[in-house]
């Protein structure tokens, strides 16, 4: 018989679940007799990796090769553990514990275990979620839902006591805190808003204890007990105990021995709670968030939960009895009310998932509920989700959101974005997805990519595309795309994010400021219609650049070069200096006056360039084309009549032959294409 299990994967101490014969969710047992497993691996020379108590003890004698806090590194690729020449991430030691945790499961239970129903604290993002399911699989666990932390805690407290009303739990563990405000009303669990620190828990109150006294033997003795991994080791153990004395007793001790001293050092819990105020602090300021942001005062809360084994320091439920005015609910054991929580969601999932395949939902222990109510767990987006975007002002890329943090889920939601587009097939859109709350790049984590296809040109070049967002119960997210005035929804592929994301700090291609220069030929054979038409293309051009970004001058060529206008942002400026544009003698190559004028523009210089002959000086013109392109000026060249083609293509970026008729077509596409890519390199000529 298959059986399923709930698994609280904490920072330092990790449990199992599982329902029992009478429908009851009880905390399964490790091999050691133990409820909790601390999560701490162990890496033995020549052997498999230990995990749990034999791997806290290995870490207690000073053994190197030992790794615990691990789930605080979850989805963060720089972190790497290091042992025997081989590199574990966060995600890998989370598979070494698992697979013991499932190991023990079945050893307690008495046959396989593939299902599972893993915890995660309410703030972790997407890849933490995803790298926690892997992690899972590795372990050869199936896992048929991910819950928030203090979700479950709730599902285990609303089942216990069935009290309805809003609840605030707050976690304080061993590594994290979470502080979660939800809404229990018989059956229904919804979560309204979330929060917390992952570098915030009893780990630091042992710190503060250590650092205290460490400083006092320093003091007597000049030698610093941290500076021994071995003492340290001893330290950490004692502190903690002391800690945990210290919620019960008004006093306790604890021994220092090192470099040949040895003393006790007395602390009181007026002290301590003296010395971790500023830590308290950050807990109060974050359950203040929280309950602001579900838009509620501590008078609104029916109570409030503790839950996590560094709840039971009288600081905290003294805290909470200050500002609810009640006494704080606790489950019946706050260590494990998470698990427990996530045994009854194990249950609940295997139902369903046996419903779904048409079995009679029998198969195993089934959960008892009181009143035989359903039960029906609504949680929130811990985190927004959006788009980079480009500013209103053009200048930067911004974060815009589209689904907001705290709404509940599953969700879908929708927001227009502009884009440029241009004839012919190929116009696609790139969507980089975040998460994060500001709308600064900076306050949020690109963490996905996906490429619309398929997007109609349209009259007017710019195209609305609706983007749609759908986040599910497990946070699978899916990106929809919709064109408006557009039946079908576009084709979404997802990719992968590029290395390098340095251009999200960068200017907007597409608005990053342009010097143009437009040059044109004005030698006999542009003589009346050819130069009118050549007029009017380049007019078009002026029309269709912003030139609150870019600015344009103007240039004439034949036997000799003329500055029309000089580089210029005023339309009638660089309009009435077109107008005058005057044929005159034969064509020597005007790339040396270019390259003069361009080398030290501070905007992106291009050479914009029309012809309808061949040139005197090719040699010296191409010369100084490959200077322009070292010098980053790209060149446009466009020509027509007996243009000569092949020099053309030599002495530019981009090249293309063209019809008279056709010159302001072509005219408005390049300026359109530029300011889309904001270089000639990024043109395409359909
Ligand atoms: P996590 O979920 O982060 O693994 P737990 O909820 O299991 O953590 O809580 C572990 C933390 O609780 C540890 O820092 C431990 O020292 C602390 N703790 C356990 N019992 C007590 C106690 N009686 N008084 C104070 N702190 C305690
Ligand atoms: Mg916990």
């Amino acid at each position: 018989m298959e059986r399923f299990i709930g698994i609280d994967l904490g920072t330092t101490y990790s449990a199992v679940s599982t329902i029992d014969e009478y429908g009851k969710p009880v905390i399964v047992r490790n091999r050691e007799g133990e409820h909790l497993t601390p999560s701490v691996v162990y890496f033995p020379p020549g052997g498999n990796p230990v995990a749990g108590a034999e791997a806290k003890e290995m870490m207690l004698s000073g053994e190197d090769n030992v790794i615990m806090f691990f789930k605080r590194e979850m989805g963060n690729p720089e972190f790497r553990f290091s042992v025997y020449g081989k590199e574990y991430s966060a995600t890998d030691l989370s598979a070494i514990l698992l697979r013991k945790l499932r190991d023990d499961a079945e050893a307690a239970l008495g046959g396989s275990v593939t299902k599972s129903v893993i915890t995660v604290p309410a703030y972790f993002n997407d890849l933490q979620r995803s790298e926690t399911i892997k992690a899972a699989q590795i372990a050869g666990l199936e896992v048929m839902r991910i819950i928030n932390e203090p979700t479950a805690a709730a599902i285990n407290y609303g089942i216990a006591r069935q009290g309805d009303g809003r609840l605030l739990v707050y976690d304080l563990g061993g590594g994290t805190f979470d502080v979660t405000v939800l809404e229990v009303s018989g059956g229904d669990i919804t979560v309204l808003s979330t929060g917390g620190d992952h570098n915030l828990g009893g780990k630091d109150w042992d710190d503060c204890i250590i650092t205290y006294i460490t400083d006092q033997f320093e003091k007597e003795f000049g030698e610093n007990p941290n500076d021994d991994p071995l003492t340290y080791n001893d330290l950490v153990f004692n502190a903690e105990r002391l800690k945990k004395q210290l919620s019960v007793v008004r006093s306790a001790s604890m021994t220092v021995r090192y470099a040949g001293h040895r003393q006790k050092y007395e602390i009181t819990r007026e002290k301590f709670e003296e010395l971790t105020e500023h830590l308290m602090q950050g807990t109060r300021q974050k359950t203040k968030e929280v309950l602001s942001e579900a838009g509620l005062g501590w008078g609104d809360l029916a109570g409030v939960l503790l839950v996590g084994g560094s709840t039971k320091m009288p600081m905290v439920e003294n805290w909470v009895r200050l500002m609810s005015g009640k006494e704080p609910l606790r489950g019946i054991n706050v260590d494990e009310a998470v698990c427990l929580g996530a045994g009854i969601q194990a249950a609940l999932e295997a139902e369903r998932q046996n419903r779904r395949m048409g079995l009679p939902g029998a198969q195993g222990p089934r959960l008892s509920l009181p009143g035989g109510r359903p039960l029906n767990i609504k949680d929130v987006m811990s985190h927004s989700l959006g788009a980079i975007a480009v500013s209103k002002e053009g200048d930067r890329y911004v974060n815009s959101i589209i689904i907001r943090k705290n709404v509940t889920i599953p969700v879908t939601e929708n927001r227009p974005f502009k884009l440029r587009t241009r004839p012919g097939g190929g116009n696609e859109m790139e969507v980089y997805l975040t998460q994060g709350e500001g709308t600064e790049v900076t306050q949020c984590t690109v963490v996905g990519r996906y490429v619309l296809r398929g997007i109609a040109h349209t009259g007017s070049g710019e195209a609305i595309i609706d983007i749609g967002y759908a986040y599910d119960e497990n946070g699978v997210i899916n990106v929809i795309g919709r064109q408006q005035g557009m039946a079908p929804p576009l084709l979404v592929e997802k990719l992968p994010l590029p290395d390098d994301m340095s251009w999200l700090y960068g200017q907007p291609k597409s608005n990053a400021g342009l010097s143009i220069m437009l040059v044109i030929d004005i030698s006999y054979s542009m003589e009346g219609h050819p130069l009118s038409q050549a007029k009017k293309a380049a007019l078009e051009f002026v029309k269709k650049t912003n030139l609150e970004t870019s600015a344009i001058s103007v240039i004439g060529f034949s036997d000799d070069v003329t500055e029309y206008c000089r580089p210029s942002h005023d339309r009638g400026v660089i309009e009435k200096a077109i107008k005058r544009l005057k044929e005159q003698g034969g064509t020597e190559s005007p790339l040396e006056f270019c390259y003069q004028r361009l080398a030290s523009s501070k905007a992106k210089p291009v050479i914009v360039v029309l012809t309808d002959g061949s040139w005197s000086g090719q040699q010296r013109a191409i010369a100084t084309s490959d200077r322009c392109r070292d010098a980053g000026i790209d060149i446009i060249a466009i020509g027509f009549g007996s243009a000569d083609k092949k020099f053309l293509r030599r002495i530019s970026t981009i090249s293309m032959m063209t019809d008279l008729d056709k010159l302001v077509d072509s005219f408005g596409t390049i300026a359109q294409e530029l300011a889309q890519s904001g270089s000639a390199s990024g043109i395409k000529f359909r």
